[in-house]
């Protein structure tokens, strides 16, 4: 089923997420939302959604980055952001145990905050763990976008949309972001962080 996506403003995107346990991530309540998160996401389409964004404050996020996307954007760029495809992926009770001390900006969106982006700095990797939806133990070992990915669908669990750890005055239309800016790099993104 295909789950209506809140919206900025609404209070479920301001809370904290509650921890799962194992018994209830086994429920068919979960289940069942899990499969509908997956649908929702295809639906839009997008690369990452939390739980809190269809209404729910509990700890799962899933991200998928499907080749097809990746297809349309600009090859050299997708190069430099280190950004591949990633297979679906279900993490309950997600956590940040490791990150490294190198930040990057790039333009982020969200189906939260549709038709607009903005610059968000993000650690460059990171080191996930939690469970996965039969509620085995993963850890995963994430960089480039993927780790960009994962630090956006964790923030939402903690209550965070990406405006509360934007560049002050980076917010632009994506009408303004596709005409102007989907190609642009690191260099002349750097240029315009400093000019905002
Ligand atoms: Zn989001």
């Amino acid at each position: 089923m295909i789950l209506k996506t809140r919206q900025a403003g609404d209070p479920v995107l301001r809370q904290l997420s509650k921890v799962m346990s194992t018994a209830e991530l086994k429920s068919d309540k979960i289940k069942s939302l899990i499969d509908s998160m997956i649908e929702t996401l295809r639906d839009h389409p997008g690369v990452g959604l939390a739980a809190p964004q269809v209404g729910e404050n509990i700890q799962l996020i899933i991200v998928e980055d499907l080749p097809k996307y990746l297809k349309k954007l600009n090859k050299s760029l997708l190069k430099e952001q280190c950004r591949e495809p990633v297979e679906l992926t279900v993490i309950i009770n997600p956590k940040i145990v490791k990150h490294n001390n190198s930040k990057v900006d790039y333009f982020e969106g969200c189906l939260s905050v549709p038709g607009y982006r903005a610059l968000v700095e993000r650690y460059d990797a990171v080191m996930v763990e939690g469970l996965d939806r039969n509620g085995k133990r993963i850890q995963i070992e994430a960089s480039g976008w993927y780790a960009r990915i994962l630090q956006h669908e964790i923030d939402h669990l903690s209550g965070r949309l990406y405006v509360t750890k934007m560049v002050p005055g980076s917010f632009i239309s994506e009408k303004e972001y596709a005409t102007n800016w989907a190609d642009k790099g690191i260099k002349d993104l750097k240029v315009f962080r400093d000019s905002v």
